[in-house]
């Protein structure tokens, strides 16, 4: 828990990105705090303005058409809804254009929801005022940026040791970021290294949370003690916060983005079922499948606006994702759009009998008690009621071993379903993807 970020000067004497970021910070706290008609104002002005900007184009002023240029935010839904083929089609056809204020241009890749990689352009003020987002987040949760924070992550680029080192900034954040590749490693490796740190925070996937806890239990590791462990991308089911609570110490305060906005919703800090919109970055609506928004309350796909991202827009974009909206928190008060049943991709979410999606989950805990050979499976759905599982084990399942196995699964996913166990040497991963052990309809 050592902070090694210097010592700050004179407040006079603060870097003019500092004392940008500060500001940033700021602003995202006042307009989640203030009343509804503030936050409201503001997005109607800057939606206004990035339409106005679009409309140079003949292809944008063609898409936004049927916008009334008036009625303000209840009037979005007026636009088509923006799926991934069209935001490719936008990005690789249109010249990338940002008012001079916005600052140079950079691009970066995403494989985002459908496994079809995108390449788009972001601002340097989009990429500014989304890190400040993030980094708002910290006070909204009541960290301590004096302490370190573990990253693991698949993304960023291997460091040449165990984890790299990111030294603070000692006027915003003196702790430092130990960032571990996991990619190079097993889980259990991941989670041995884990035990071996002293820090306050772990920022990491809820998949790659949870391979880790199994590991620190199948392997009796003395787990660290943390105070939060921030998740991303994935969603968080509540076992996984649970067993977080129980082996770490720590509370999971979840963060909802995507890589072409930015930001879109954080975790209530008094509830783990509710996320406050970043209203300072995104709108949010919870649409039908035809885009008209539903009323609060029900449960549908979720689009988002980034209203800084004029490099490559995202307008009423579909991120594949299932929640509910809400008007305001109904847990802390704050008056800004919440999300709750926050269900995530719907390509890992599976239909019930009931009709009710879940976001289904198989822990490595769950296959080794049934069958403690097995070290590698794939379940892809073939049909409305029925998976193919593809598991390779060390030897042969035994027969009371297939059985405890389809009994794991009816219970984890569903007794209505029926699962092809299949035996393989080794499961075949589609080339080129993150690995996906549960591959559902979607
Ligand atoms: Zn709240």
């Amino acid at each position: 828990m050592t902070a090694t970020g210097g010592t700050p000067g004179w407040p006079h004497e603060a870097p003019s990105d500092v004392a940008q970021a500060l500001v940033d910070m700021r602003f995202v706290h006042v307009l989640e705090h203030g009343p509804a008609v503030q936050w409201q104002a503001w997005q109607e002005q800057r939606l206004a303005a990035l339409l106005q900007w679009l409309r140079q184009s003949a292809r944008w002023r063609d898409w936004l058409a049927p916008w009334p240029g008036e009625g303000g935010l209840g009037r979005l839904h007026a636009l088509p809804v923006m799926r991934r083929a069209d935001y490719r089609s936008f990005i690789e056809r249109e010249p990338v254009r940002v008012p001079a204020g916005f600052g140079g241009i950079g691009h970066t890749e995403t494989s985002g929801s459908s496994g079809q990689p995108v390449r788009f352009a972001y601002s340097a003020l989009a990429r500014r005022l989304n890190v400040n987002t993030f980094a708002a987040d910290d006070q909204r949760q009541g960290r301590d940026t004096r302490a370190d924070t573990l990253v693991v992550t698949v993304q960023a680029h291997p460091p040449a040791g165990e984890h790299g080192v990111a030294e603070g900034d000692p006027w915003l954040h003196p702790g430092r970021r130990l960032i571990r590749h996991s990619g190079g490693y097993s889980v259990e490796d991941n989670a041995r290294w884990l035990c071996r740190q002293q820090a306050a925070h772990l920022a990491t996937y809820p998949a790659l949370l949870s391979g880790m806890l199994g590991a620190i239990q199948r392997h009796g590791l003395r787990p660290p003690r943390l105070r939060q462990v921030i998740t991303f991308a994935e969603t968080v089911d509540p076992s996984l916060r649970e067993q977080t609570q129980r082996i770490l110490g720590a509370r999971i305060t979840d963060r909802y983005s995507c890589e072409e906005i930015g930001p879109i919703a954080f975790q209530c800090p008094a509830s783990d079922h509710h996320h406050h919109v970043a209203v300072s970055n995104a709108i949010v609506e919870v649409v039908d499948e035809s885009g008209h928004p539903l009323p609060h309350g029900r449960q549908g796909s979720v689009l988002v606006t980034g209203l800084h991202q004029w490099a490559s827009p995202a307008i009423r974009y579909e991120l594949g994702d299932i929640a509910t909206l809400l008007p305001h928190c109904p847990v802390c008060g704050v008056q800004v759009p919440t999300l709750t049943r926050l269900l995530g991709r719907r390509r890992v979410l599976v239909e019930r009998a009931s009709g009710e999606l879940v976001y289904v989950r198989v822990q490595a805990a769950h296959w080794l008690d049934a069958a403690p050979g097995v070290h590698e499976w794939r379940m892809v759905q073939t049909a409305p009621r029925a998976f193919d599982v593809e598991v390779a084990a060390a030897q042969p399942l035994t027969g009371d071993e297939q059985a405890a196995v389809q009994a794991m699964l009816a219970s984890r996913i569903g007794p209505e379903f029926t699962f092809a166990l299949r035996e393989v040497a080794q499961v075949r991963w589609p080339p080129g993807r993150k690995k996906q052990e549960i591959v559902t309809l979607g």
